[in-house]
């Protein structure tokens, strides 16, 4: 339900077109990826998008059967603003993505206090007074790397906890350094460690199929010839399987991280070492952070024409600093819902100047990361915290959306009693069918060994729950925010918190029962366990597609608005992960194509289809 928000009024004015109705110029392929074509793998061809706006009358002559292969890369723009507007007001879906959570000490007495936690606060471009010349000194840096963008917790890395282990105290700013062909356009931590970094590239490469075959299908075609990107993401393996696929595809790339923790310091170095100007180390200052993104857009003779970004961050630093920028940059790309919320306020107000796709909301994306991300997540989070045996223990899932089907499914499949809880109707009969019990939270909370929390709603384990539970229950929660569980409840005088593990305290009440909350009732998956490479394979290949269409577009398809990723790029980044399963997928016949009304190579499904 997190993946199809399309109301009825905005449904009703996507237009059931005809293959014949379809316009050929969408059609061309953008990306010429053409080896594709006629194989089982190949991008849809040939056809429009029923996402497109303008209405069939006014578009130009059908394809002819011979129309390129590789239309699902450069589709009609599938603008479905309702919908996304939507999708940004739903509250399930603002959630927040971060690793930083704050430790909490225990005293010799077992008083607990908790430690200075990362501040997240909004960074106010009007107030951001800039002076790179007046640098802080190292114990200012320190200081100011306390806070953060709120952009930048927004989305999340695989492995943000990866910490080097170098003691240099010096800052990559005050550093010399060169890469081995003697370039220095770049600042990372340490040039040295590129060859461990390339290690974790390798490795990631593995389980991101997707841009590896989009290097290998644009062997010769550069469909990005041309493009300068400068981005600003998480700095990891992925991304720098991203970055270098970007490169292979033809563009020139500048990046900067998004967020002041998660720089993986050996795939930076790797990154240079490799000629691209990266400027991101784990641990900036928040005085780092923006020079880091100065560095990627203040470049003599060098211009972006393109924008990733990942928070909105480094969109806005050009808008504040950089005005003029935007009469050459043919489009944004933004991957998280801070900075998708952001465009499309930049969008109300009408200063939106270029095209924006939001990769975010696309359904391929979404799926990934509320329900196959949560289905595996919730078990590695569980037993990294407690080494806990699932099978035989009675858990209760509140919540059967996305992320508490994908919960509820995992924890069957390990042979515990799931029990779960709903207020719609319609989920919960889904969970009937799926063979759950359905009860109120209630009714189950003095006998459930777990607790899990999926709801993106608040205080929906109250004290009086928590009261009630049973010694050595786990209360955890995969939601968006820590307000599913009233944390706050638990903090009063009577009851004792025993830091057990990083993400693990024990509650204890007088009479010696504990209970055992994991991360503080912040996302756990996120706080304690990793993401799946592959989940982020989809995220990045959503991202590489919307670089490509964007920066192809002719004229006019967009506009100065926010877009959905169009569906048949949503069908392509899911059929070219395909093959990792030796899957062969039918294809329509001719026949079948004409009595379903759907072009034989996508899209499949309207736009309001509900996977
Ligand atoms: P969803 O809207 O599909 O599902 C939430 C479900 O909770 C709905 O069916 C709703 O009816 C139900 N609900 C609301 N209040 C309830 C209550 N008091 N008791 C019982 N059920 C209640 O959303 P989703 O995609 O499943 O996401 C759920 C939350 O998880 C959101 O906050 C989302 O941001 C977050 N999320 C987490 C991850 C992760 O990696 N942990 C990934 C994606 C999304």
């Amino acid at each position: 339900m997190s993946v199809q928000v399309v109301s009825a009024a905005a449904a009703a004015k996507v237009p059931e077109v005809e293959l014949k109705d379809l316009s050929p110029s969408e059609a061309e392929p953008q990306l010429g990826l053409s080896t594709a074509a006629g194989s089982a793998m190949a991008p849809p061809a040939g056809g429009g998008d029923p996402e497109a706006p303008a209405p069939a009358a006014e578009r130009p002559p059908a394809p002819g059967p011979g129309s390129g292969p590789a239309a699902a890369l450069s589709p009609a723009a599938g603008k479905v603003p309702q919908a996304s507007a939507m999708k940004r007001s739903d509250p399930h879906h603002q959630h927040q993505r971060h690793r930083d959570g704050g430790e909490a000490l225990v005293s010799p007495d077992g008083t607990v206090t908790e430690a200075p936690r990362t501040v997240k606060k909004q960074i106010q471009f009007a107030d951001q007074k800039q002076e790179f010349n007046k640098r802080p000194t190292k114990i200012g840096r320190r200081s100011l790397s306390r806070s953060i963008s709120q952009s930048s917790t927004d989305s999340y890395s695989s492995a943000a906890s990866y910490t080097d282990s170098s003691d240099d105290e010096t800052s990559p700013r005050d550093k010399q350094q060169k890469n081995s062909k003697g370039n220095s356009d770049f600042c990372v931590k340490n040039i040295k460690q590129a060859e461990f970094g390339r290690r974790e590239i390798e490795i990631a490469e593995q389980e991101m199929p997707a841009l590896m075959a989009l290097r290998k299908r644009a062997q010769g075609e550069k469909p990005l010839a041309g493009a300068k990107i400068v981005g600003c993401t998480h700095i990891t393996a992925q991304t720098a399987v991203l970055m270098e696929t970007l490169g292979a595809l033809g563009a020139q790339c500048r990046w900067a991280a998004c967020n002041i923790y998660s720089t993986l310091n050996e795939v930076a170095a790797a990154l240079a070492e490799s000629g691209f100007p990266v400027f991101a180390w784990k641990g900036e200052s928040e005085d780092d952070f923006w020079w880091c993104i100065d560095r990627c857009v203040n470049v003599e003779g060098w211009q972006p024409n393109m924008i990733l970004d990942d928070g909105g961050d480094l969109t806005h630093w050009i808008y504040k600093k950089y005005p003029n920028m935007f009469k050459k940059i043919k489009g944004i790309v933004e991957e998280s819902v801070t900075g998708v919320h952001r465009l499309y306020q930049l969008s109300k107000a009408g200063k939106l100047c270029v095209p924006a796709m939001n990769v975010n909301d696309s359904v391929t994306k979404q799926k990934f990361d509320n329900l196959y991300c949560c289905r595996e997540s919730i078990l590695d989070g569980l037993k990294r915290t407690t080494d806990m045996m699932f099978g035989g223990k009675q858990v209760v899932v509140c919540g059967y959306g996305e992320v508490g089907k994908g919960c509820c499914a995992a924890l069957k499949a390990m042979g515990s009693i799931v029990y779960v809880t709903e207020i719609d109707p319609i989920c919960a009969l889904q969970a009937c069918m799926d063979g759950f019990r359905l009860v109120k939270l209630n009714e189950v909370i003095r006998q459930v060994d777990i607790v899990i929390t999926c709801t993106g709603n608040k205080n929906v384990v109250t004290r009086e729950h928590l009261d009630r539970m049973k010694n050595s229950c786990i209360v955890c929660n995969m939601g968006h925010s820590n307000t599913e569980i009233d944390v706050a409840s638990l903090r009063t005088p009577e009851l004792t918190w025993e830091r057990v593990r990083s993400q693990v305290d024990h509650v204890i009440w007088p009479d010696g029962k504990r209970i055992v909350l994991l991360a503080e009732g912040r996302l756990l998956n996120l706080s304690c366990s990793t993401v799946p490479t592959f989940v982020l394979s989809i995220t990045a290949t959503t991202q590489a597609l919307a670089l490509i269409e964007l920066y192809n577009a002719p004229e006019g398809r967009y506009k100065q608005d926010v877009y959905l990723l169009p569906k048949k790029m949503d069908e392509y980044v899911a059929s070219l992960h395909l093959p990792t399963f030796d899957a062969h997928l039918t294809e329509l016949t001719d026949e079948q194509a004409k009595y379903l009304g759907l072009n034989k190579n996508g899209p499949f499904k309207p736009n309001y289809y509900r996977y």
